[in-house]
């Protein structure tokens, strides 16, 4: 019989200290459907007290060099990097993700963002002098104060690194909400901290639902938010901010395309099914749940897609071989399954996958899964469903493939696939999205929301400036 794990505790000012919270919210296995451990649902009290620690340690930390907090980010980042797998596991063990996407995410990332943090607040520059007609003027970059960082639970370790890595670059000091669903993981990257020497108070973890994530919004000691989750969250954090005129920079949801143009390698395409289109089971941001194909080539590209999916292991998400482990809750597999019924009511066709796997009837699986006959009014062209379903549409023109792909209330990722890349690139150009791969190969680490994807950019040490404002000083002569 598996063990309970029971927290009842947060890390505030470099401690764990008992929760106020009265209540605790379960996380459940999602591969056996047990109920592994209890957390606290972080309450008020507890988000007063993780504020009030940022806030006393905010004065030493803004006064260190970039230098002092380059060596504390690199000290974290190998702190980081000796539990790496650990950490990978443990989140596996409360997502499902499978273990070829924790690795990267939850372990490795995690480490390179940390260390590119630090490569950041060493090349700091705080005050320049700029002159126009007017004379000149000393810019003085200063940190913003205490940041609440928001994350979801799909890529939870490697998300917050690259959003508490830049603030601590920039001489922030930080109170992180986690999702709930992972949450063992945050109470291990505590001890991370602890084992990097950061100063007490410099990062604080509260434990909660989204009244928590309410609660460190409205608090008036956090002076900016980063929220990362979906659109229709985002809408509320931004609006709570906005009536604080609280900065706030929001990663949201999207529905992404990728567009495989009339000479794209059919390996190529084939290479980036899991990778790019539904890894961790399509709970990605940037998942490119939308092919767009050239008609004359629409049985191939879905005879790919088909037969890539068929050779893809779906399991137990720790075994190293598995590519599609169990969606994250019994709530996440029923909202999945309603949009498949909701696609084959809308007329669509699915010919792969569709339902739940015979051999795992215990988790939270769900077939991967494939339309054709898609309109693009449907709701499966249209809404971001966080789950392994890919929809293929056909056009006869480039000129009609742009559009289709444009036509999304989001703009987080794209992609285009073609044997030559300045012709994808030019196409790539008219696309109204953040982050687009050719090919799906190469990196852009800016996760970057147009339209209702978000607000602001995060993705790591380039958006060190967004935890920094900047006051202006005369310098008469
Ligand atoms: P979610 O919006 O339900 O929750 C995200 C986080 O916000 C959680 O920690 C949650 O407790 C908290 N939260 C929710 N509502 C809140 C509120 N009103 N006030 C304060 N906090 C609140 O999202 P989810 O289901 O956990 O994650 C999936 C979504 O996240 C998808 O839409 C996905 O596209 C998006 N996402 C975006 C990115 C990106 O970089 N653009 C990355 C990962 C996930």
């Amino acid at each position: 019989m598996s063990t309970v794990t029971e927290r009842d505790d947060q890390y505030i000012a470099g401690r764990f200290v008992p929760t106020h919270a009265s209540r605790r919210i379960s996380i459940v296995d999602p591969t056996t459907g047990e109920r592994i451990a209890s957390v606290p649902d972080g309450d008020g009290a507890d988000v007063h007290d993780a504020v009030a620690a940022a806030r006393e340690a905010l004065p030493a930390w803004r006064e260190t060099s970039g230098a002092e907090r380059a060596a504390h980010l690199r000290a974290l980042a190998d702190a980081f990097d000796v539990r790496r797998d650990e950490m990978a596991a443990l989140v596996t063990a409360q997502n499902g993700s499978p273990a070829w996407f924790s690795n990267v995410v939850n372990g490795r990332a995690p480490v390179r963002s940390y260390r590119e943090s630090a490569d950041a607040a060493d090349a700091l520059e705080v005050e320049e002098v700029v002159e126009d007609q007017g004379g000149a003027t000393l810019l003085r970059r200063e940190p913003l104060g205490v940041v609440g960082v928001i994350v979801p639970w799909n890529a939870p370790q490697g998300l917050l690194a690259s959003r508490v890595g830049p603030a601590l670059a920039a001489g922030c000091t930080v109170v992180v909400k986690p999702s709930p669903e992972v949450a063992l993981a945050d109470y291990a990257l505590a001890e991370i901290l602890d084992d990097a020497g950061l100063p007490p108070g410099v990062v604080n973890i509260v434990v909660g639902g989204r009244e928590t994530g309410a609660a460190l919004i409205r608090h008036p000691g956090t002076d900016k938010i980063s929220f990362t989750g979906s659109t229709a969250a985002g809408r509320d954090v931004a609006a709570a901010c906005g009536q604080a005129l609280k900065p706030i920079s929001a990663e949201l949801g999207g529905k992404s395309a990728a567009i495989v143009l009339r000479d794209a390698e059919l390996e190529t395409v084939a290479a980036a099914v899991v990778p790019q289109c539904i890894p961790n089971s399509g709970q990605v941001c940037y998942s490119l749940t939308r092919i767009l194909a050239p008609v004359e080539r629409f049985a191939d590209i879905v005879n790919v897609l088909t037969a890539t999916l068929a050779a893809a292991p779906v399991g137990d998400p720790a075994d190293a071989e598995t590519i599609f482990g169990p969606l994250v809750t019994d709530r996440q597999r029923a909202r999945v399954e309603e949009y498949i019924a909701s696609g084959v009511a809308e007329g669509a066709r699915v010919v792969f996958g569709g339902r739940r796997p015979d051999e795992h009837r215990a988790g939270w699986f769900v077939e991967p899964t494939v339309f054709v006959d898609v309109d693009p009014t449907m709701r499966i062209f249209r809404e971001e469903i966080f789950g392994p379903v890919l929809t293929v549409v056909p056009y006869d023109s480039e000129d009609a493939a742009i559009d289709l792909a444009n036509d999304s209330t989001y703009g987080l990722s794209g992609a285009v696939f073609s044997a030559d890349v300045e012709h994808a690139t030019a196409v790539a150009r008219r696309l109204q999205t953040g982050r687009i791969l050719l090919n799906a190969r190469g990196a852009t680490r800016l996760m970057a929301g147009y339209k209702d994807s978000g607000l602001g950019r995060e993705g790591g040490a380039v958006t060190v400036s967004s935890y920094q404002q900047v006051k202006g000083i005369s310098q008469p002569r």
